[in-house]
Order: C-alpha cells, then sequence, then structure tokens
C-alpha cells in the first residue's frame, strides 16, 4: 500500500484491524520518513529500531480490539518514558533517563501504541516557537523560514510534515494550540484535570494539561479517549465520567449556541484574522448554530495575570534542578552554594532564567500580595466570565492566534512580542477549560490560520463536534510540499 504516512489514524488503524498494513508496515514507513526529515529538526530522541522491534512482535500477536493496534507515534519530549532520555528540551535534563512512565503515554502504550521517539519543545515548554530549545529550533513543514509555533513545535512539525501519524503536546498557555493554528493542524487543550500531569515534566502546575495534536478532529478524538483517565497519582485529575470522544463524535450541532466575545477583537489585530474569525462565524451559522455576542470583560488581563502565576509557579518547580539528584552538574564551585549556581546558570537557557527570576520576585515577601495574589484574584475573575457567558452559551469561538506563522528570529529578541501570541489561548488554561484549534483557512502568504472554539469544563464532546461540524464546511487543505525531503 503506498503513501502509508498520508494516512490519518483512523485510515491507519481501520486498515491494521482489516489486516491490509501490519504494524511492521505502518512504522517502517514512518521511520522512512523521519529519518528523511531530520532538517525539520522535530525529534530530540530517535527510538527507531525498538520501534521496530515492538511492531514486529505486535504482528506476531496482533491484538486488534485495542484502540492504537500497532500504531507507531512520537511523542512531545516533555513526557516522561521509562528508559528513555527525556530531556524537556533542556541542557540541565540532557542526560536524564527517568526509570518510570507518565500516565499519559502509559495510557498510549496500554492501547497497543509503539513510540517513535521524543519530539523536540521549547525549554521547560516555555516559549512559542521552539526557539528556546536546547536542541535547537525546528522547522515548519508549511515553510522553512518559518516556526512551527511553541511550545509543542517539534509535535507540530512531525504531525503537519506526516513523521508521525498523531501526536501528544502539552498546553499551559496555548502550547497545543497556537502551533496546531500555526501548522494546519488540529490541536485539543483539555479541561484542567481530565489527563494526568503525573510524569510530565512541570512547567506551570495549575495550569499544564497534555492534549492531542492531529491531522484532523476525529483522530484528535480517538486520542483523547485514550489519554483522558482519572488517575489518583496526580491530586489534581478529577474523577467524572468520560465519554467515548470518538465514538460519539457527531456533526449534528444544529441549535448550539456560540458566543463571540467582543474582547477578542483585539487593537491591531491583522484584517486576515478578522476576516477568519467572520469566516468561522458563517461556518458555524451554516452548520445550524446560534450565534450570540458575549462579553468577557476581563480578557485584556489574562496576559499579565498568566505572565506572573505561570512564572512563579515555575520559579518554584524548576528550584529542583540543581545538580545534586540528576541531569546536569557543572564543573568547578568551591562549594555548595557555588555549585548550585553554576549548574543553574549553565543549564538553563536565557528564557527559562528570565521566568524564574520573574517569578521568584513576585513571590517575594513585600510584593507576593501586589503581584501573585493580586493576580490570583483576577484569574478568579475570568473564570467568572466564563462561567457568567456559559449560562447564555454552549461554546466560545474566537481566532486561536493574533497572527499566522512567523519567521525564525522574528521575534525571538523581543520576549512582549512573543507572549503576546498567546492573547487568545491563555485566558482558556487560566479558567481551567477545554479548547480546540482547527485550521480554518489561510492568510494572503498562503500561511494557514486556526480558529479556536473555547467549551465548558469537561464538555470536551461538545466543542469536538462543533469542530467535526465546522471542520467538514471548512474543508482545509493544508499545502505541505515536503521541501525539505532531499
Ligand atoms: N507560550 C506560552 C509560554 O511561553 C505558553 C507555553 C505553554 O503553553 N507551555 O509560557
Amino acid at each position: 500500500m503506498s503513501d502509508i504516512t498520508k494516512q490519518s489514524l483512523s485510515e491507519l488503524v481501520k486498515n491494521i484491524k482489516d489486516k491490509k498494513l501490519s504494524s511492521e508496515e505502518v512504522t517502517k514507513a514512518f521511520i522512512n520518513r523521519s529519518e528523511k526529515s531530520k532538517e525539520l529538526n522535530a525529534y530530540i530522541t530517535e527510538d527507531y529500531s525498538s520501534a521496530l522491534e515492538k511492531a514486529k512482535k505486535f504482528d506476531q500477536k496482533p491484538n486488534l480490539q485495542l484502540k492504537l493496534p500497532g500504531i507507531p507515534m512520537a511523542v512531545k519530549d516533555l513526557f516522561c518514558t521509562d528508559s528513555i532520555r527525556t530531556t524537556a528540551g533542556s541542557k540541565i535534563l540532557n542526560n536524564f533517563v527517568p526509570t518510570y512512565e507518565s500516565t499519559v503515554t502509559q495510557n498510549i502504550w496500554n492501547e497497543g501504541a509503539i513510540l517513535l521517539g521524543k519530539l523536540n519543545c521549547d525549554e521547560f515548554a516555555m516559549g512559542s516557537s521552539n526557539e528556546t530549545s536546547f536542541f535547537g529550533n525546528v522547522q515548519n513543514p508549511i515553510d522553512k523560514n518559518l516556526v512551527p509555533g511553541g511550545s509543542s513545535g517539534g509535535s507540530a512539525s512531525a504531525v503537519a510534515g506526516q513523521l508521525t501519524p498523531i501526536t501528544i503536546g502539552t498546553d499551559t498557555g496555548g502550547s497545543i494550540r497556537q502551533p496546531a493554528s500555526f501548522t494546519g493542524t488540529v490541536g485539543l487543550k483539555p479541561t484542567y484535570g481530565s489527563c494526568s500531569r503525573y510524569g510530565i515534566v512541570a512547567f506551570a502546575s495549575s495550569l499544564d494539561q497534555a492534549g492531542p495534536m492531529a491531522q484532523n478532529v476525529k483522530d484528535c478524538a480517538l486520542l483523547q479517549e485514550v489519554i483522558s483517565t482519572y488517575d489518583p497519582k496526580d491530586s489534581t485529575s478529577i474523577d467524572f465520567k468520560r465519554n467515548e470522544y470518538s465514538k460519539e463524535l457527531s456533526k449534528n450541532i444544529k441549535g448550539k449556541k456560540i458566543g463571540i466575545p467582543k474582547e477578542y477583537r483585539v487593537d491591531g489585530m491583522p484584517k486576515e484574522i478578522e476576516e477568519l474569525w467572520q469566516k468561522g462565524i458563517q461556518y458555524a451559522k451554516d452548520c445550524g448554530a446560534e450565534i450570540l455576542d458575549i462579553s468577557l470583560p476581563h480578557t485584556s488581563y489574562a496576559l499579565p495575570t498568566y505572565y506572573i502565576v505561570a512564572p512563579a509557579e515555575a520559579s518554584s518547580n524548576l528550584a529542583r534542578y540543581d545538580g545534586v539528584k540528576y541531569g546536569f552538574r557543572a564543573k568547578g564551585g568551591e562549594n555548595l552554594t557555588e555549585m548550585y549556581e553554576k549548574t543553574r546558570s549553565e543549564g538553563f537557557g536565557a528564557e527559562v532564567q528570565r521566568r524564574i527570576m520573574i517569578g521568584t520576585y513576585v513571590l517575594s515577601s513585600g510584593y507576593y500580595d501586589a503581584y501573585y495574589l493580586k493576580a490570583q484574584k483576577v484569574r478568579k475573575l475570568i473564570k467568572n466570565d466564563f462561567d457568567e457567558a456559559y449560562k447564555k452559551v454552549d461554546a466560545i469561538l474566537t481566532p486561536s492566534t493574533p497572527s499566522s506563522a512567523f519567521k525564525i528570529g522574528e521575534k525571538k529578541d523581543d520576549p512582549v512580542s512573543m507572549y503576546l501570541n498567546d492573547i487568545f489561548t491563555v485566558p482558556v488554561n487560566l479558567a481551567g477549560l477545554p479548547g480546540i484549534s482547527i485550521p480554518a483557512g489561510h492568510d494572503a502568504k498562503g500561511y494557514p490560520l486556526g480558529l479556536q472554539i473555547i467549551g465548558k469544563a469537561f464538555d470536551e464532546q461538545n466543542i469536538l463536534n462543533i469542530a467535526y461540524a465546522m471542520e467538514e464546511k471548512i474543508n482545509f487543505k493544508n499545502k505541505i510540499t515536503d521541501w525539505w525531503i532531499k
């Protein structure tokens, strides 16, 4: 069967179940393409030979009842994988080999999938372009000069470039949805507490959430069904009734009320984004949804709130990297304090150091009330805005990002303009809600643009359904030319 790597996850699952393809054939195809795709720099660690072994083993005794039977898959290098190096894109974890598996990846292997390797990401998931990675930037399969977005940049590039049929990323402030939008792929940030954080290298624990990144909505629903489980090993995991999202997927969204928040019409928003949003509204109407204007009055405070809460939590979470128990340790240093200092200044990159300093400052006595406590209060107001809106509507439609993918290097030295990328995504994390980005059109340069559908907490099925219905109307075609394959 030709063009295996062009098939969607759902097609591959069907072909393996129907015995038209073996796991070995599928795994080989993705390994071959990944090997020809080194220029994208999507992988940090490859695990091809054991992937092939596992595929052969699967074929000897195939369990075709599983949801991901013999499906090869690469994952963001923020998920701890037992006995396989996990770096979080950082020098400080360059040699870290976990002795345990994250719950999310374990769920995936339990359903028959096979690890291809670990994908590049911004250092500790801090960034919007994958340029903070110790392992170098990642190229966007859409165009050589473009960033793939971040922090799940390697994941987005690998899915868009068909190096993996599907993947998982993490989203603390937009890191699944923004790269999905930049690469013409689908990305779901689930409700906080639906996917376990156990074994994910922590960035900001009250915001971090794992989620699927895929070629289409149906594939996204299938992976969400696999990774969303209650886990007592994560104290913030929530025990609620989870749907079989892919089985219950429906395009019937007639009568659904979709809100359009006026505060998302921000100053300086490019005309193309406004036009895309209007088109999205029309698509939703064509699907039978009812459109209502809503207000989320505290939206403009979301970004400053996020950039206090996230660095505060990061500064605390990253205190453990001190060169003592694991990870990189700098040479020299006269005493323990000097060893800590050298290790942390040599082991962390500039952006991570900036966040640690901001976070330490906003938590310090004297500034705690003025910054951190204040940010917590504003976070609650942002959450209240959504609660109010959801008395009137079932979901909210916004653009995913304020622009299409930008050039490698363009924003690297301007952190504030980099942070502005998250303007439409961070409110969703602060409120703990699910949000999905779907590709919805192209800008004048031909680069993809995404729309975001935000749901009520635990209402993943509803936003997946809306996305599924709109996807059919939008009929988006990603322009991938394989320019990187010689
Ligand atoms: N771009 C945001 C940041 O740099 C979001 C990152 C994320 O979601 N992990 O913090």
